[in-house]
């Protein structure tokens, strides 16, 4: 099974079409060759055994009926000569032909022994219907009595004997070949019953893996979707939402506080003289601080509502929502201060140690300012703050 793991859609599609076209196909011939196979044996039946029966049937009935039946009648006085006569060459006519189809039919060697023993048996009971057919000519009753009581039983009952046998074997034959037709009607169908089952049983294995490779297909793409979407709002150094997704979000966000008639509060965040960090410790050490920072800086937010965005460099931006002037200013100050509580050392700053300065801005549901205005604003108030002497917040109700 692990082999149909590997292969393609396409492959698959292709072994289930095959599947299905070598079931139909395997179907088709069967049905093909069973059909002709029934036909040959009801063949055999009708031709081989039904048709001869039915002139070993003929030849019995005109022995038994039309010539003794006749001779009885004759002797009866209740059918003249005449009429005998020409009923007993009638039947001896029918008897003949009849007899010689039959003979004319494919026969085993077995067969051909038998009927040329009834062909000498049935030559000499002709001989005696012949004999009759003279003395009729002539109404010689008395002779006829005597051949009648003397030979004529004695020559057709032993024909009889051996036309009935030899219809009893035909219709032995027939119903033993309406047997083997029987069999392979069951055969057939029992056939096409497994063909059908396996061609179901395959088809529905294959149509498994199809779906299943779909599906496999489908959360894998809807992973690399998930990946690539937070690969593109992710920034790569930080791990925080990137510039981006901040023009998303801040539009968002915007809409959606003047939806609720919530306040927003947006916050410009500045690293406090970190040119002199790289020149002094390396660009490698700047890179860490601004992982140290950031991490910092995300493990203040704590609504699903706040937001952490690096806008570039070693600028960053927070966003939060719903909270009043002294919340808004308690939070940022709070900030700040754990970014201090760090103490990564910044030998460049009078300080010491890496410190942070803010613009912040408190939106008002009343307030008509657009976006760029806000931006704007935030970004004038860490000017502010970096020129007031850094390691400040610096807030302004819009
Ligand atoms: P100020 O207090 O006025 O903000 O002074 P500053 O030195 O921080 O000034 P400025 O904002 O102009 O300097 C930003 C510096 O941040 C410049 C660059 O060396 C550094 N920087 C920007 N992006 C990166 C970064 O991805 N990695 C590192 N290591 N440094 C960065
Ligand atoms: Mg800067
Ligand atoms: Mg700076």
């Amino acid at each position: 099974m692990s082999f149909l793991n590997k292969i393609s859609i396409i492959s698959k599609n292709v072994i289930l079409l095959s599947v299905v076209a070598i079931g139909f196909f395997a179907i088709t011939f069967i049905s093909y060759k069973s059909m002709n196979t029934i036909k040959n044996r009801l063949d055999i039946v009708y031709f081989g055994n039904i048709i001869p029966a039915t002139n070993l049937i003929t030849i019995s009935d005109m022995y038994s009926y039309n010539i003794l039946n006749t001779i009885h009648q004759y002797q009866n006085s209740t059918l003249d000569a005449n009429s005998a006569k020409i009923k007993i060459l009638d039947a001896k006519e029918v008897i003949y032909n009849s007899w010689g189809e039959y003979t004319a039919l494919y026969q085993t060697a077995k067969e051909k022994e038998i009927s040329d023993y009834a062909s000498e048996k049935i030559k000499i009971s002709i001989e005696t219907v012949d004999t009759l057919i003279y003395l009729l000519e002539s109404d010689n009753k008395a002779k006829i009595e005597e051949i009648a009581k003397n030979e004529l039983y004695l020559n057709i009952e032993p024909v009889v004997d051996i036309i009935d046998k030899l219809t009893a074997y035909e219709f032995s034959l027939a119903a033993h070949e309406k047997i083997i037709a029987n069999d392979t009607y069951a055969n057939t169908i029992k056939m096409l019953f497994l063909t059908l089952f396996i061609v179901f049983f395959l088809t529905a294995i294959i149509f498994f893996f199809i779906v299943t490779n779909i599906h496999q297909n489908d959360a894998r793409l809807k992973e690399l979707n998930a990946k690539l979407t937070s690969i593109s709002i992710t920034d790569p150094l930080t791990q925080v939402y990137n510039r981006r997704y901040f023009d998303i979000i801040f539009l968002r966000e915007l809409q959606r506080v003047k939806r609720k008639k919530e306040t927003l509060c947006f916050a410009m965040i500045d690293i406090d003289f970190f040119k002199l960090y790289n020149d002094n410790y390396g660009h490698q050490a700047g890179d860490e601080a601004l992982k140290e920072v950031s991490k910092n800086l995300k493990s203040n937010l704590k609504r699903p509502s706040d937001y952490l965005f690096r806008l570039g460099g070693e600028e960053f931006a927070i966003l939060i929502s719903d909270v009043d002037e002294d919340g808004a200013k308690e939070f940022f100050e709070n900030t700040k201060s754990s970014i201090k509580k760090l103490q990564i050392k910044h030998e460049k700053n009078p300080q010491g140690i890496v410190t942070i300065s803010m613009g912040v801005v408190l939106l008002h549901p009343a307030s008509e300012c657009d976006n760029e205005t806000i931006i704007k604003k935030a970004d004038d108030l860490l000017y502010v703050a970096k020129k007031a002497g850094r390691d400040m917040v610096v807030f302004e109700n819009l």
